[in-house]
C-alpha cells in the first residue's frame, strides 16, 4: 500500500517535471531560435549583398581605368592629327619627333605609321622594317575606314609580347590617311591583373569571341579561349552579376561589364566559398550561440523545474505531516475525553476505598491505644498490608488527577508569563536531584523573550515533566556523572516564545517517538513511570495554542521545544 502511494506520487511528480520543463523550455526557445534565425537570415542576406556590391564596384571601377586609358590614346591621335599636316607626318624625321613627344606622353606606345589613301604605309616609326607595306585588305584597316577608329583585339608582336593597334583616320580632302600606333598591353593589362579580392577574387579581359586579352590569374592564358565561356554573349549595359561553375566544378561569383570603346568584355570573379568566407564564419557563430543558447536554456529548464519539483514536493510532505500530526491530535483528544470518563468513574470507588481504609486505620489505632491490639506478627502483617493500600490508593489517586488535569485543565487561571523569569525559578526546584544524581543543569535565556498567557501551574508541570524526563534519560546513559541538562528560552523567527529542553541522554528510537504522547505510553520500570506527563504536556501545550516538538537521535540526547504564541 505504502510502496503503491510512493509509486504514484513519483509517477505524479515525473508528470508534473515533464510538463514544466517542456513549458521552461519551449517558452524561451522559440524567441530565441526566432531571433537568431531572423539575424542570421539579415545578416546572410546584407553579406550576400554585400560581395556583389563589392564586384559591381570593382568591375566599374577598372572598366573606367581601362576606357580611360583607351580614350587617351585615341586622344593622342586625334591631337597629332590636328597638330600636324599629312606631310609634316609623312616625313620620317617629323614622325619621329612627334613619336617621341608621344612616349613621353605615355611610355605604352611601340611604334607609330601613317597609310595613305591606298593602304601603303608611308611612314613608320618603330622597331620594324614596316614602311611600304600594303594594308589595304587588312581587317583593321577595312574598320578604320568604316568607323573612322579602330582598336584591334591583343596580339603577340615580332617580340611575342602582348600589343594591340589603335588607328584613326585622318580626312585630308576627299581622300582619307590613317594613322596607327601600336601599344603595349603590359600598361594596361596590370590595372587589370592586379585586382586582389579576397583570395581568389580576380580580374580579366576577354575579347567577343571570349579570348583572353589579359592572363587570368587562376589559369587562363593569354589569347586563349576562356575555358569557361559564361559571358560572352551578347552586349550588355551596366554591370552584371552572377553565379556559375567554373570546368572542374569550383562555384564562382561573377561581375561582368562590356566595355564601351572596344568589345572586350571586363569579368571580375571570386570563388563562393571565399567571397562567402565571412558567412562560414557567420554560420559557425550562429551555431554556437544556437549551442550554447540551447544548453543554456535546456539547463536552466532543469535547475529551475529540479527546484520548483523540490519545493513542491517538500510543501506536499509538510501537508501530510501536519495531517498525520492532526490525526494524532484528535486521536490524543479522543483518548484523553475517554480517559476523563474513566478515571471519574474510577475517583469515585477510590474515595470509598480510601474512606473504608481510613477507618481500617483508625480503628486498628483506637486499638492499639486501648491495647486490644495483640503484639502478634500477624498484625505487624496486618498493619503492613493497611499501610501498602494506603499507599497503592494514594497512587492510584495521583494517576487519576493526572487523567483528570490532562483532560479538563481544571482551574486554570491565565495570566501574562514571563517564561524567562517563570524556568529558573522552577529550575531551582530541581536542583538538589540534578546534584544528587551528578547531572549538569543549564539556562540560557534571551532577554527578549515575549510574555505568553497561560495558567502559571501549567507551565510549571510542563517544565518539571520535560527536565524530569531530560533528567531520567541522562542519568540512564551516563549514570552518577556526566548527565547535561539545558535549557533555552528565547523567540523564534516568527516573534513567538521558544523554550528548549536538551539533554545528552539515551534519546529515543525512531519507533517510540510516535507514541511518546500517547497517554501511558513508557518505558520506564512499573512503579516508576505511568506514561502520563508528556501527554498532559501536550494537552497543556496544545491548549494554550502553541506547539510541542522533539528531535531525537539515539545514544546521543533529545531536545524538546515548545513554541507559545506571545501574549497580545
Ligand atoms: P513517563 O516519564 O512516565 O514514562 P512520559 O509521557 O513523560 O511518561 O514519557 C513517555 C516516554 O517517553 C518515557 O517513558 C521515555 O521513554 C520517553 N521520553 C520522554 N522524554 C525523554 C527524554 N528526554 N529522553 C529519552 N526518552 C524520553
Amino acid at each position: 500500500m505504502g510502496g503503491e502511494m510512493t509509486n504514484k506520487n513519483e509517477n505524479h511528480y515525473r508528470a508534473l517535471k515533464n510538463k514544466i520543463l517542456a513549458a521552461m523550455i519551449v517558452a524561451p526557445a522559440i524567441p530565441f531560435l526566432l531571433v537568431v534565425a531572423v539575424g542570421f537570415y539579415y545578416f546572410t542576406a546584407s553579406i550576400e549583398r554585400e560581395t556583389f556590391a563589392r564586384m559591381v564596384r570593382i568591375a566599374e571601377d577598372h572598366r573606367q581605368a581601362i576606357e580611360m586609358f583607351l580614350t587617351e590614346r585615341r586622344g593622342d591621335l586625334t591631337i597629332i592629327a590636328n597638330s600636324f599636316s599629312i606631310a609634316q607626318m609623312n616625313n620620317p624625321e617629323e614622325l619621329r619627333n612627334i613619336f617621341d613627344t608621344l612616349r613621353q606622353n605615355s611610355p605604352a606606345y611601340t611604334d607609330l605609321g601613317l597609310f595613305n589613301p591606298e593602304g601603303v604605309q608611308t611612314a613608320y616609326v618603330g622597331p620594324y622594317r614596316l614602311a611600304g607595306k600594303q594594308y589595304k585588305d587588312a581587317p583593321w584597316y577595312k574598320g578604320v575606314l568604316g568607323n573612322g577608329y579602330y582598336i584591334s583585339d591583343v596580339f603577340l608582336g615580332y617580340r611575342k609580347s602582348p600589343h594591340f593597334i589603335i588607328a584613326i583616320a585622318i580626312q585630308d580632302g576627299d581622300q582619307i590617311w590613317v594613322l596607327r600606333a601600336t601599344i603595349d598591353t603590359v600598361f594596361f593589362s596590370d590595372m587589370v591583373e592586379k585586382v586582389r579580392m579576397g583570395k581568389t577574387g580576380e580580374a580579366y579581359l576577354v575579347n567577343a569571341q571570349g579570348v583572353f586579352q589579359t592572363q587570368r590569374r587562376s589559369g587562363g592564358e593569354l589569347l586563349r579561349a576562356d575555358p569557361e565561356p559564361i559571358a560572352h554573349s551578347e552586349r550588355f549595359e551596366g554591370v552584371r552579376t552572377f553565379a556559375a561553375d567554373d570546368k572542374s566544378g569550383d562555384a564562382y561569383l561573377y561581375g561582368a561589364t562590356w566595355l564601351s570603346e572596344k568589345d572586350w568584355q571586363l569579368i571580375v570573379r571570386q570563388e563562393k566559398a571565399d567571397a562567402f568566407r565571412d558567412l562560414r564564419t557567420a554560420w559557425l557563430l550562429a551555431a554556437l550561440i544556437l549551442v550554447l543558447g540551447v544548453a543554456g536554456i535546456v539547463s536552466m529548464g532543469f535547475y529551475l523545474t529540479g527546484k520548483i519539483i523540490a519545493r513542491l514536493s517538500r510543501i506536499d510532505s509538510e501537508k501530510s505531516q501536519l495531517n498525520q500530526q492532526l490525526i494524532v491530535a484528535s486521536r490524543l483528544a479522543e483518548i484523553g475525553e475517554m480517559s476523563a470518563g474513566f478515571a471519574h468513574e474510577i475517583n469515585n470507588p477510590l474515595q470509598i476505598i480510601r474512606s473504608e481504609q481510613t477507618l481500617i486505620s483508625v480503628i486498628l489505632d483506637d486499638m492499639r491505644q486501648a491495647g486490644t491490639l495483640p503484639q502478634t506478627p500477624d498484625t505487624a502483617e496486618l498493619l503492613d498490608s493497611v499501610q501498602q493500600i494506603k499507599l497503592q490508593i494514594d497512587r492510584c489517586g495521583n494517576i487519576t488527577q493526572s487523567i483528570l488535569k490532562f483532560a479538563r485543565q481544571k482551574d486554570v487561571t491565565p495570566q501574562e508569563l514571563s517564561l524567562s523569569q517563570l524556568t529558573p525559578e522552577i529550575v531551582a526546584m530541581v536542583r538538589k536531584k540534578a546534584q544528587v544524581n551528578g547531572v549538569e543543569l543549564a539556562i540560557s535565556s534571551d532577554p527578549a523573550t515575549p510574555k505568553v498567557q497561560g495558567d502559571a501551574s501549567q507551565v510549571q508541570q510542563v517544565l518539571l515533566n520535560l527536565i524530569n524526563n531530560a533528567m531520567d534519560a541522562a542519568i540512564a546513559r551516563h549514570g552518577a556523572s556526566g548527565g547535561r541538562v539545558e535549557l533555552r528560552v528565547g523567540v523564534d523567527g516568527e516573534g513567538q516564545a521558544r523554550l528548549s529542553v536538551s539533554d545528552n541522554g539515551v534519546g529515543i528510537s525512531e519507533e517510540n517517538l510516535r507514541r511518546i504522547f500517547t497517554p501511558f505510553f513508557t518505558t520506564k520500570p512499573v512503579g516508576q513511570g505511568t506514561g502520563l506527563g508528556l501527554s498532559v504536556c501536550f494537552g497543556i501545550i496544545d491548549a494554550m495554542g502553541g506547539t510541542i516538538d522533539v528531535a531525537s537521535q539515539v545514544g546521543q540526547g533529545s531536545t524538546f521545544t515548545i513554541t507559545l504564541p506571545a501574549a497580545a
